[in-house]
């Protein structure tokens, strides 16, 4: 038996950023994760840290992004190895005037609701100057200067690592199967037991299940995304857009797909061919470039898609933490999230987050 300050139950992108965020602050921190046996958005996604379109009809979440965004250079310089991040900014490019002029709707009425993000609408000639290579067919773009991408798969070996070497414990390959609660924790993954005077449950899409164990909510669906990575170009994309970005490395990561199709992690050639045609549409350069890998991961989606982060009422110093953006929050979650559970108080941003705003979620509590 092992104790513990805190426990992170999930060993993904936004478990591992509150737990390398906890430890940086001198908590003993146990990170428990099932491993490679179950579904693992943080192993399949994109790598944007993207602001400009989270949280329309949500000032709280676009604020909560905005603020991630900010804190992304110093979480990259906290960690022990480059993350390749690059912050640039990020387009969301246009390809009719229709298309356009509802983006530019969408980007204002953001601005209205939550006091402006920094977005702000180009138009062709713009966007060309800032990006050469995009084609004929795009007439303008969204633009936010506080975008920008990351390798997500460095991001989670260094939060992991830097857990380690900061004191704290990874254990690979534990899946928790019971919680109980007597004022502290004893969280059992099979024989073995971890005690801990707080707990996250931070496990993706296994956070439905293990919520009810501690009296949390946590109504999270598979919500499908499918990927294409090419061979390695000349570099032609300093920029994050929503559909494509450049690794450092020099490969073309494209997707934008969104499926709900359950724990379905097949790819498809139609929703790839309609990728493939939008990011040609942009990108002509790409015509012969080939692909290398596909592969489809599934989002762990709220109802409303907004994060969930709330404090146990029935069994206090337990916490919820889940979002579809991990690697966007991934700053707040380590800076701001992390230190708020130390302390037993939430930020401020994240009152509007708890899971009482679901109907759903009300009827989730009642059945555990
Ligand atoms: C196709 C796709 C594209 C994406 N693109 C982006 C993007 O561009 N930008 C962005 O910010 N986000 C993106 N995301 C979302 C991002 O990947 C997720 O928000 C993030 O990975 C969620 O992290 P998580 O830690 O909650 O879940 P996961 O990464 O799924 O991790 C959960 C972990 O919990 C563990 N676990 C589950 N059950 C148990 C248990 N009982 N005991 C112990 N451990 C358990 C699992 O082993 C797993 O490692 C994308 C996701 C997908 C699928």
């Amino acid at each position: 038996m092992r104790a513990y300050d805190l426990i992170v139950v999930g060993g993904g992108l936004v478990g591992g950023a509150i737990a390398w965020g906890a430890a940086r602050l001198g908590a003993a921190v146990a990170l428990l994760d099932e491993g490679d046996v179950a579904f693992r958005a943080a192993r399949g996604n994109f790598g944007l840290v993207w602001v400009q379109s989270k949280g329309a009809g949500n000032p709280a979440y676009a604020h909560w992004s905005r603020r991630s965004a900010e804190l992304w250079p110093g979480l990259a310089a906290g960690l022990g190895g480059s993350v390749g991040l690059r912050q640039n900014g990020g387009f969301m490019f246009c390809l009719s005037e229709e298309e356009l002029a509802a983006r530019g709707e969408m980007v204002a009425r953001m601005h209205n609701e939550s006091g402006g993000i920094g977005t702000r609408m180009l138009d062709r000639a713009e966007v060309r100057a800032m990006v050469p290579a995009v084609g004929e067919r795009v007439v303008g773009a969204a633009y936010c200067p506080a975008d920008g991408h990351a390798n997500p798969l460095l991001l989670l070996r260094e939060l992991q690592a830097g857990l380690v070497g900061l004191g704290g414990d990874y254990w690979p390959g534990r899946t928790v199967d019971g919680i109980s609660y007597d004022g502290g924790f004893s969280v059992s993954c099979g024989a073995e037991r971890f005690v801990g005077k707080k707990i996250v449950i931070a496990a993706g899409l296994g956070s439905r299940r293990l919520a009810g164990l501690v009296g949390l909510s946590m109504p999270v669906s598979p919500l499908k995304g499918q990927i294409l990575v090419t061979e390695r170009v000349r570099p032609f994309l300093d920029y994050a857009t929503h559909i494509t970005r450049q690794t450092e490395e020099g490969g073309v990561m494209m997707g934008d797909s969104l499926e709900d199709v359950g724990f379905d992690v097949s790819s498809t050639h139609k929703v790839m061919s309609g990728i493939a045609a939008r990011n040609l549409a942009v990108f002509p350069l790409l015509r012969d470039v080939n692909v290398v890998r596909t592969w489809a991961a599934l989002r762990v989606m709220s109802p409303d898609g907004a994060p969930i982060y709330e404090e146990s009422a029935t069994c206090p110093g337990a916490y919820s933490a889940t979002c579809h953006s991990g690697v966007t929050l991934a700053g707040v979650h380590a800076l701001e999230l992390a230190p708020g559970i130390l302390r037993g108080v939430l930020p401020a941003g994240v009152a509007a987050f708890g899971s009482g705003r679901f109907a759903e979620g009300v009827r989730d509590v009642q059945a555990f």
